[in-house]
């Protein structure tokens, strides 16, 4: 019998357990699915930063593969932040383009 610790209650399971004997949670790729690599992408797509949560609490990410995760995530959030400004900004110099009586401002949108 090999044992290891639950990484959720950190008593001890045996490493063929698929799930903890005392807390239930369920071991390496049993562990919850936002927890998984596929999870955290999913994750990262849906809530941006917040992902990182998810990324600092899995049991089944090393060390590396964190700060690895950490940085993808941090750039795709500056990234979608960026896309908005522009966004942001072309509309308003339309709005302004248009309340000055410009309506070929429109052009760029047809
Ligand atoms: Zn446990």
């Amino acid at each position: 019998m090999n044992e290891t610790a639950c990484w959720k209650c950190k008593k001890p399971i045996d490493q063929s357990d698929n799930y903890c004997r005392h807390c239930g949670m369920g071991q390496n790729s049993r562990a919850p699915w936002y927890y998984q690599h596929w999870g955290i992408i999913i994750v990262m797509l849906m809530v941006g930063p917040f992902a990182l949560i998810n990324v600092f609490a899995s049991p089944l990410i090393g060390r590396k593969a964190k700060l690895i995760y950490t940085v993808v995530i941090l750039a795709f959030t500056a990234f979608l932040f960026w896309e908005l400004y522009r966004f942001v900004v072309q509309m308003n110099s339309t709005m302004n383009s248009l309340l000055n009586g410009d309506l070929d401002a429109l052009n760029k949108y047809i």
